[in-house]
């Protein structure tokens, strides 16, 4: 994927993410009153607003990094290893910042 491309989904990525965030963050207040109230269950709407969220704020930050690396003429290399990460990857993924090795590796580690 040439780096035009991939800009231009990173940018709709951003923008798409930043209306979630958006959301997400306008009706806290109410959500957290409900949760307060009925706070017997597992996951209350509140959580579930904050898992959505804290999600949202990681793959934001991975896209922003990955507009970075683009800016600094190394999008598409894994930041581990310094290989190319497949073009399929890329694809499906395109703010991933590693091959699927170093990705695999990293998650083990968490
Ligand atoms: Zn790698």
């Amino acid at each position: 994927m040439d780096h035009t491309t991939a800009r231009e989904r990173l940018d709709s990525m951003l923008a798409e993410l930043d209306r979630s965030i958006r959301v997400l963050t306008g009706e806290p207040v109410a959500v957290r009153e409900r949760s307060a109230a009925d706070a017997g269950s597992d996951l209350t709407e509140a959580d579930r607003a904050q898992a959505m969220l804290d999600v949202a704020v990681a793959q934001r930050r991975a896209v922003v990094n990955a507009l970075r690396r683009i800016d600094d003429g190394v999008y598409g290399e894994c930041v581990d290893c310094g290989k190319p990460v497949p073009e399929g990857r890329l694809e499906a993924r395109p703010e991933a910042a590693r091959c699927v090795q170093c990705q695999s590796k990293q998650e083990r580690r968490r």
